[in-house]
């Protein structure tokens, strides 16, 4: 199962005890899922169309505890090879549609217009209480929402029919700390999230407490990773900077050995001459203890820097002569 399919079934199983967080909730899905067909005789009606099992259960039952009557189920199997069962909760005007819409706010105007889903109004936001500004999100989430998988890429979106119905629940995530943002996509205007944190915050907000400590494992795992691969990498980098001084030093004193002569140098500067051509893996570090008296890294360090020197003004010199 997705990560978002396995975030809705939590969603869905989330208690919803105050009726007014369910106006809010079926708002939201009647909102940004819902279509609202138009009068055929029988009045105005509403369906929402999922694939979602859990999802249809719950409009169903919200449906039914706003307004007291059984709304109707049509399940519908796909063809052939497409299996996917698709479950349409139909809300009729003989269950009060008109008045529910009334009471979250919604008005309809379908008089003449063809296009009644543009006509649903502004609800009130600035007003709804905390509990149901929740609501909302969750059910927009599971009317028109997607997750990515948190091992891959940290993204949320929730799919609106207009810009509108997109501010609103952009509005509604800043009311929470998160910092949502607007995409046009087709027809389509998508409310979406970022930041892991935020991701991890909207699950909080809507009630999805198991997958919200699922993404946290993920992200643990993610930034010890990036820790680790931060710590090999800064080693790497260490080493390869040893080893270039190594290799350094060394093609030093073999030109010194040819072209000046181990006899000129210093006797402290030819010990450290030899060692380092005889142990060419040992660090600065053991190449120190090797002489007597003991040197300490630094020191070790500096005298094979002289000698890097007096390798490099011999060659300016000669280059000079040329
Ligand atoms: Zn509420």
């Amino acid at each position: 199962m997705s990560f978002s399919s396995s975030v809705k079934n939590e969603l869905c199983r989330v208690e919803i005890n105050n009726n007014c967080c369910m106006y809010s909730e079926l708002a939201a899905v009647i909102r940004i899922g819902g279509v609202v067909n138009l009068p055929d005789g029988e009045g105005i009606s509403i369906s929402i169309t999922t694939e979602n099992a859990a999802f249809a259960r719950r409009v169903f039952s919200i449906a039914k505890s706003i307004f007291n009557v059984y709304p109707q189920v049509i399940i519908r199997k796909g063809k052939k090879l497409k299996k996917h069962t698709s479950y349409i909760v139909v809300i009729s005007s003989s269950l009060g549609v008109h008045e529910f819409l009334d009471n979250i706010g919604l008005n309809l105007q379908i008089a003449n217009n063809p296009k009644a889903n543009d006509k649903l109004c502004k609800l009130d936001f600035p007003r709804m209480d905390i509990c149901c500004k929740r609501a909302y999100l969750r059910g927009a989430f599971l009317a028109g929402g997607s997750i990515s998988d948190p091992e891959k890429t940290y993204h949320l979106e929730i799919t609106n029919h207009s810009m509108e119905s997109a501010l609103e629940v952009c509005s509604l995530m800043k009311d929470f700390g998160l910092n949502p943002k607007i995409i046009k996509r087709k027809s389509s205007f998508i409310t979406y999230l970022k930041e892991g944190e935020d991701l991890v915050d909207f699950l909080n907000v809507t009630g999805a407490h198991a997958a919200l400590l699922e993404m946290e494992n993920v992200r643990i795992i993610k930034e010890m990773r990036n820790n680790v691969n931060r710590l090999v990498n800064c080693e790497t980098a260490n080493l390869d900077k040893t080893v270039n001084a190594s290799v350094r030093h060394i093609e030093n004193i073999k030109y010194i050995s040819e072209y000046i002569g181990f006899g000129k140098l210093p006797k402290g500067l030819r010990e450290i001459a030899e060692l380092r051509l005889k142990y060419r893996d040992a660090s600065l570090k053991e190449l120190g203890e090797m002489l007597d008296p003991p040197l300490g890294k630094s020191g070790v360090n500096h005298r094979l820097r002289k000698l890097d020197r007096i390798a490099q003004q011999d060659r300016e010199l000669k280059g000079e002569k040329k």
